[in-house]
């Protein structure tokens, strides 16, 4: 089964896709954590996104798209997979969809409250990714991860004036994709 997880930063798309991929034996794939690998390599994908990616800003469609492309093409996406993090645009949608077919698209829905709360206190281990938020899933040693030992660190883009830009990329560029995706009658 193929696929998308849709709904706005900070609601969990990581952590359901994590089990869900485990559950299922589907790979999980995040186009954020892909281009965070970038930057981190400083491969040339990762130097151009690392500015669009540090303002909150959504990196250019045809980068991602191609990126996506090629992963998809991978082995391990044979059986289906899950997109966290993509399509984030109409373009990006209309794009994918000339190559594959989306099965479901899961809206995960909160308020902006509960929204800023998550991302404002959400840590990511820098060697595993797992997803730590300081009230709700708390490290068991502060600033070191559980299941690796790895440290954890704040995103860039987690910090207020970032996370303020990016529920407005959402509103107007990612928001209109639950009518798209409702048109074809394939939206939960
Ligand atoms: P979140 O869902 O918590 O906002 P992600 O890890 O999915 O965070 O994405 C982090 C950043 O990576 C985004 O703010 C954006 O700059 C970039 N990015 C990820 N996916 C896409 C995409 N599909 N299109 C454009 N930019 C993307
Ligand atoms: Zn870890």
């Amino acid at each position: 089964m193929n696929i998308v997880l849709l709904g706005p930063p900070g609601i969990g798309k990581g952590t359901v896709a994590t089990k869900l991929s485990k559950k299922l034996g589907i790979p999980h794939i995040a186009t954020g954590d892909m281009l965070r690998e970038n930057v981190a390599q400083k491969t040339k994908l990762g130097l151009d996104a690392k500015s669009y990616m540090d303002k909150g800003l959504l990196v250019p469609d045809r980068v991602v798209v191609k990126m996506v492309k090629e992963r998809l093409q991978k082995n391990d996406c044979k059986n289906g997979f899950i997109l966290d993090g993509f399509p984030r645009t109409i373009n990006q949608a209309e794009e994918i969809g000339k190559e594959i077919k989306i099965d479901k698209v899961v809206n995960i829905q909160a308020s902006d409250e509960i929204i800023i709360d998550r991302l404002s206190k959400r840590k990511v281990c820098r060697k595993c990714g797992f997803i730590y938020h300081l009230v709700y899933i708390k490290p068991k040693k502060d600033n070191i991860c559980d299941k690796c030992n790895g440290e954890l660190y704040q995103r860039e883009d987690d910090k207020p004036k970032a996370i303020k830009e990016r529920l407005k990329v959402y509103r107007k560029e990612t928001e209109p994709l639950i009518d798209y995706y409702k048109d074809k009658g394939i939206l939960a």
